[in-house]
C-alpha cells in the first residue's frame, strides 16, 4: 500500500488506499473506482524524473499503481514509435495524421500495457493466480507476462477466438477454457468461476490497474508530439519543452471501450499536472455489425443498449454489452466537448487494411484498421478538418492473412528444376525470370503536369489493387505513351501547358486505335458549359480533383479494367 495515489469510488466519492485484493468500495460497495494522485505535487517533479529514464511505460511509474518499480518483469512494454502517415494523409488531404504504432509492443498489441501493468500489481500483492475472458488480444498480452511472473492464468475464450490466437495463449502455459458463446457470457462466466474459487479477475475497465496503464498512451503521444511538432506555445517557457503538444484528435477502434477510457483520463490528468493546454477530442470507433456505443452516442443516450448477436468478421472488437465503460466514456467525452463516435463496414475494413500495407508498409490486423477506416469516413463528412492533428491507435496482434482480405492469385508461381538449372544456370533462370514478370495486371497512365498530383493517384490505385501504372508529364507524352502502350485506362487532367487535356481526347479520339481506351477525367476547377460540351461523349467520367478517395472512383476503376 502506497500513500502515493487513492482509489476514489466513482459513486460515492470515498477514498481509499489500494489493493489489488479488494475488489469494491469499503462505504458503499461499488466496483466502480479510480487512482487519484497529487497532481500538483508530480506537475513540479515529473518533467525532471523522466529526462533521465528510458522511453517505456514504466518512466510514468509515479502514475502508475505500484509501489516498487521491478525491471525483471518488463518484456519492453510501451515507448512504441509514433509515426508520421505521410502518404495516407496525402490521400486524405490531412497531413498531420500520426500513428501509435502499438503493433511492436511484446505480443505486438497496446493490451500489453494493460498485462505489464496488472502483472506487475498482482506480483507485487502476492497473487499467484488469476482469471480472464478475453476476445483475444488481452489473453496473449497476460499470458506472455504472467509467464514471466510466475503467475498462473485462467483464460476463458469464446469458440470465435481464431484458434491461431487461442494456441499461442496455451503456448505461454495459460489454462485455455473454450466457451461456446457470446463474449459478454464468456465474462459472465469467468467471474462465476473466479468468484467460487476466490481468485484474481482482471475485470477491464472496474481494474485499477487496467485503465491506469492505458494512461501510458496519451504521456508518451504528448511527449512525442512535442519532439515532432514542438511544445504547444514554445516562446512563454524560455525554451523549454512545456506545454506538452497533444494532438487535435484520438482515435482508436474498441470493443469494451477499456482503451480510450484510460488514454482520455491520461490526457486529462496532463491537464491536471499542468504539463498540457487542452484534453483532445476522442474519436471511438467500431465495427457495424457490434457497434451498441456508436448508436447510444447518435441517440444521445447516456447508456448502451447490448448488442445480443454481433454480426462482424472483426470477431476482436465483438463486445456486446459495453455496460458503465460507455456510460463513462459518454460523460467525459460530453464535458469535455470533443467526441466522435462512428461505426464502419468489414468491408470498409479490409479495404483499409489494404491502403495501410500498400501506402505505409503498415500490416495491421481488422481490428486496428476500423480506426483508419473511420478516421476516413469521418474525413470526407467533414468532421475532421484538415488541420487537425490526429493520432490513430494501431494496434493488433499478427494474424495469418484470410482469403477475404487479399482474395486470389496473390502469388506468382515458379518451380525450379534443380537438375536442368545446374546444367545451363543462365537458360533456366531466364525462362524462369519471363515467367515471373510477364505483366498480368492492367494497365493505367496517369496524365498530369504535376508531379504531386501524378503521385497521389499512382498511390491510390496502388493501394486499391494491382495495376500497371506510367505516368506522363505532358499532353505531348500522354499521346506517345498512350499509343505505345495501348493501355486499359487513362487519367487525364485537364488543364496542363501547351497540349491541355482537351486537345489529347482529340488527338486519341481521332487515332482508331486509341479512339476505345476509357478516359476517367480530373479536374481542379469548375468547367463552363462549353467546355462540358466538348467532353461530351468523349470521356467515361468527369471527376473533381479531391474525390480520389471515394469508393465511386475506385468502383468506377475496378469496373472499367476489372
Ligand atoms: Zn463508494
Amino acid at each position: 500500500m502506497t500513500s502515493r495515489f487513492v482509489a476514489e469510488c466513482l459513486d460515492c466519492k470515498f477514498q481509499a488506499p489500494y489493493s489489488p485484493y479488494q475488489l469494491a468500495c469499503p462505504q458503499c460497495g461499488s466496483q466502480w473506482r479510480e487512482a487519484r494522485y497529487d497532481y500538483e505535487k508530480l506537475g513540479q517533479t515529473l518533467p525532471a524524473l523522466l529526462a533521465h529514464r528510458p522511453f517505456n511505460l514504466w518512466r510514468y511509474r509515479e502514475l502508475l499503481p505500484i509501489d516498487e518499480y521491478n525491471p525483471s518483469l518488463s518484456l519492453g512494454e510501451g515507448g512504441t514509435p509514433l509515426i508520421h502517415a505521410g502518404n495516407f494523409g496525402m490521400m486524405l488531404g490531412c497531413p498531420n495524421i500520426y500513428i501509435k504504432d502499438e503493433r511492436q509492443g511484446p505480443t505486438n498489441s497496446f493490451k500489453d500495457r494493460q498485462a505489464a501493468v496488472g502483472i506487475a500489481a498482482m506480483k507485487e500483492a502476492g497473487i499467484t493466480e488469476a482469471v480472464l475472458a478475453s476476445t483475444g488480444n488481452v489473453a496473449i498480452a497476460y499470458s506472455a507476462h504472467a509467464a514471466r511472473a510466475g503467475i498462473k492464468l485462467w483464460a476463458f475464450l469464446t469458440s470465435l477466438v481464431p484458434s491461431e490466437k487461442m494456441r499461442e495463449v496455451a503456448l505461454y502455459g495459460t489454462q485455455v477454457v473454450k466457451v461456446t458463446s457470446s463474449y459478454d457470457q464468456a465474462k459472465k462466466f469467468a467471474a462465476e468461476f473466479a468468484r467460487q474459487r476466490n481468485l484474481y479477475i482482471e475485470a477491464g475497465a472496474r481494474t485499477i490497474p487496467s485503465v491506469e496503464s492505458m494512461k501510458t498512451i496519451a504521456f508518451e503521444i504528448a511527449e512525442q508530439l512535442t519532439d515532432i511538432l514542438g511544445p504547444e506555445k514554445p516562446y512563454q517557457n524560455g525554451g523549454s519543452k512545456l506545454p506538452w503538444r497533444v494532438p487535435d484528435w484520438y482515435f482508436q477502434s474498441v470493443s469494451g471501450g477499456l482503451g480510450p477510457l484510460g488514454v482520455q483520463k491520461g490526457f486529462d490528468e496532463l491537464v491536471k499536472m499542468g504539463l498540457s493546454m487542452h484534453i483532445p477530442g476522442i474519436g471511438v470507433i467500431q465495427a457495424d455489425g457490434c457497434s451498441p456505443m456508436v448508436a447510444a452516442w447518435k441517440k444521445g443516450q447516456e447508456i448502451a443498449e447490448p448488442i445480443l448477436a454481433p454480426r462482424t468478421h472483426i470477431t476482436t472488437l465483438a463486445t456486446g454489452d459495453p455496460g458503465r465503460t460507455y456510460s463513462l466514456l459518454y460523460q467525459r467525452l460530453k464535458s469535455s466537448g470533443k467526441g466522435l463516435f462512428e461505426s464502419v463496414s468489414d468491408e470498409e475494413t479490409f479495404r483499409t487494411i489494404h491502403i495501410l500495407a500498400k501506402m505505409e508498409g503498415l500490416s495491421v490486423e481488422p481490428a486496428a484498421a476500423v480506426a483508419f477506416a473511420g478516421l476516413i469516413r469521418l474525413v470526407r463528412t467533414g468532421k475532421i478538418k484538415p488541420t487537425d492533428v490526429v493520432v490513430i491507435n494501431c494496434t493488433g496482434h499478427t494474424m495469418p492473412v484470410e482469403k477475404l482480405i487479399l482474395g486470389d492469385n496473390w502469388a506468382r508461381s515458379v518451380s525450379l528444376p534443380s537438375l536442368a538449372f545446374a546444367d545451363t544456370p543462365q537458360e533456366g533462370l531466364l525462362a524462369a525470370l519471363n515467367r515471373v514478370s510477364v505483366d498480368r495486371f492492367p494497365r493505367i497512365v496517369i496524365v498530369d503536369d504535376m508531379p504531386d498530383a501524378r503521385r497521389l493517384i499512382r498511390r491510390i490505385l496502388q493501394s486499391q489493387g494491382n495495376y500497371s501504372i506510367l505516368e506522363a508529364g505532358s499532353g505531348k507524352e500522354a499521346i506517345e505513351l498512350a499509343q505505345r502502350e495501348l493501355p486499359d485506362l487513362i487519367i487525364l487532367d485537364l488543364m496542363m501547358p501547351e497540349i491541355d487535356g482537351f486537345a489529347v481526347l482529340d488527338e486519341l479520339k481521332a487515332n482508331p486505335h486509341t479512339a476505345t481506351i476509357p478516359v476517367i477525367v480530373v479536374t481542379a476547377k469548375e468547367l463552363s458549359p462549353e467546355e462540358n460540351e466538348r467532353l461530351r461523349g468523349q470521356i467515361h467520367s468527369l471527376l473533381q480533383k479531391g474525390e480520389f478517395m471515394s469508393d465511386e472512383f475506385i468502383d468506377e476503376i475496378t469496373s472499367l479494367i476489372g
